[in-house]
């Protein structure tokens, strides 16, 4: 055979080959050379049936890796699949790299895959920019002096800081993806349990709201109710609604501040009001809500009269029997006016032993009246000192235009009147005047 023939006769074996080979299962090239005896030409044929074997086994390589098969295999020998094989190479590396940021090593670094190096180091970078936010974040919130949780828009648990866990007790792995306002927000100060549905605080976290509470307590862990101020501030990213930060503080000592403050202003203000000796308001007390009666008796035309009494003789007492047995008498004479004038009345000591009486609703006629019962019943008291306590008293009411002073004043006159009028007993203010 000369070489025209042995190339023609290759020629034919390849065509058919083709033919053949290129099927849905890749290339097959079955060259088994029946065209000749000539042992040239079956030489190339042999040849060429390993070349297009290395082809064959080099396509299903790339098929394999096409398909996602990192660790498809390839022999050693076929040349054409080396390319491949050096892809292959990278991309098994590519994969542990990725699993090594997975896993928090963001110092991996791509610098073979061409643009798509560009793009994994550019997310490198990013997730190294959010990574150092997350630890100056964790940072902050670890030395922060408040407890802070966030919850997802369902109420579920997603972080917790130290001193959240510290200050109820619960650590974070043991509440994480609970819902953890179930467990510490569900009773009110004195005990009673309500349902957090439908607080403001459960709404607020589900509809993504802000939310501030000064007033709120929360369960610990160990039963404690924890009295705390909370303030609930949404997090939102691209439009969604990721969850809610709860910040809150115990307010445990505030709260003891504020109950003592109260009681001592309570306390003030009752010893600025009140007369020392005989527990009842004192003048300048009276003076308050004598202006407040006038106003209340001119805004609405209401009746209102004013008594006015002073012991007879106390002087006399006092010398007698002494400043102490003075002082009893005092106190008797509270008890025995407070005893009969309604609650609604004021009473209060004018200064010595001059007392003072608001009958509210009460025209001068009603005030007389109840003058009248008042001197009554002190002079049927039997005191602590062994002879009759008695008390003058004037009455006047109040007239459209009367001021605190000018209504004082003819009280103050009819008392007087009683005095010079020959004591226990009472007088009503001057019609004229
Ligand atoms: P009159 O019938 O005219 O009112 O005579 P009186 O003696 O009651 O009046 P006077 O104003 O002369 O005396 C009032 C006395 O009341 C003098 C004062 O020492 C005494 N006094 C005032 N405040 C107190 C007090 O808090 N305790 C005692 N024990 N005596 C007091
Ligand atoms: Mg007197
Ligand atoms: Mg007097």
């Amino acid at each position: 055979m000369n070489s025209t023939q042995v190339l023609n006769a290759i020629g034919s074996c390849l065509a058919r080959a083709m033919e053949r080979g290129l099927g849905k299962n890749g290339l097959v090239f079955p060259v088994a050379c029946q065209e000749t005896e000539d042992d040239d030409c079956r030489n190339s044929c042999r040849n060429l049936e390993q070349i297009f074997a290395q082809m064959n086994e080099t396509y299903r390589f790339a098929e394999a890796l096409a398909n996602g098969e990192l660790k498809a295999n390839v022999s050693r020998s076929n040349i054409f699949a080396m390319p491949l094989k050096a892809l292959q190479a990278s991309l098994r590396y590519l994969t542990w790299q990725t699993n090594q940021v997975a896993d928090g090593d963001l110092s991996q670094h791509v610098d073979f895959l061409g643009e798509f190096s560009l793009s994994f180091n550019r997310m490198i970078e990013s997730l190294r920019e959010k990574d150092s936010l997350e630890q100056r974040l964790k940072t902050i919130t670890d030395v922060l002096g408040e407890g802070v949780y966030l919850v997802d828009p369902e109420g579920h648990l997603i972080f917790a800081n130290p001193e959240a866990e510290r200050l109820l007790g619960y650590g974070f792995q043991e509440m994480a993806g609970e819902l953890v306002l179930h467990a510490i927000y569900k009773q009110y100060a004195d005990g009673t349990f309500f349902t957090p549905e439908g607080t403001q605080l459960v709404t607020a976290v589900q509809i993504g709201q802000s939310y501030d509470n000064d007033d709120c307590v929360f369960a610990c862990k160990s039963g404690r109710l924890m009295p705390v101020s909370l303030a609930c501030r949404p997090v939102i990213t691209g439009g969604r609604l990721e969850g809610t930060v709860i910040a809150f503080h115990d307010i445990t000592e505030q709260k003891r501040h504020q109950r003592s403050l109260q009681t001592i202003n309570a306390l003030l203000e009752k010893q600025a009001s009140t007369d020392a000796l005989t527990g009842i308001y004192n003048r300048l007390k009276f003076s308050k809500l004598l202006a407040l009666e006038i106003s209340r008796a001119r805004r609405y035309h209401s009746s209102m009269a004013i008594i006015m009494f002073d012991i007879d003789k106390f002087k006399d007492i006092n010398d007698t029997y002494g400043h102490q047995a003075g002082d009893s008498v005092l106190i008797d004479m509270a008890r025995v006016i407070n005893a009969n004038i309604r609650a609604t009345d004021i009473f209060a000591r004018w200064g010595g032993e001059e007392f003072m009486v608001i009958a509210t609703g009460c025209t001068l006629e009603q005030g007389m009246q109840l003058a009248e019962i008042l001197r009554i019943r002190v002079a049927e008291k039997i005191f602590s000192v062994p002879r009759a306590v008695t008390a003058s008293f004037g009455v006047s009411a109040f007239r459209a235009g009367d001021n605190e002073i000018s209504l004082t004043n003819r009280a103050d006159h009819a008392l007087y009147q009683a005095k010079e009028n020959g004591r226990n007993r009472v007088e009503a203010e001057d019609a004229a005047s």
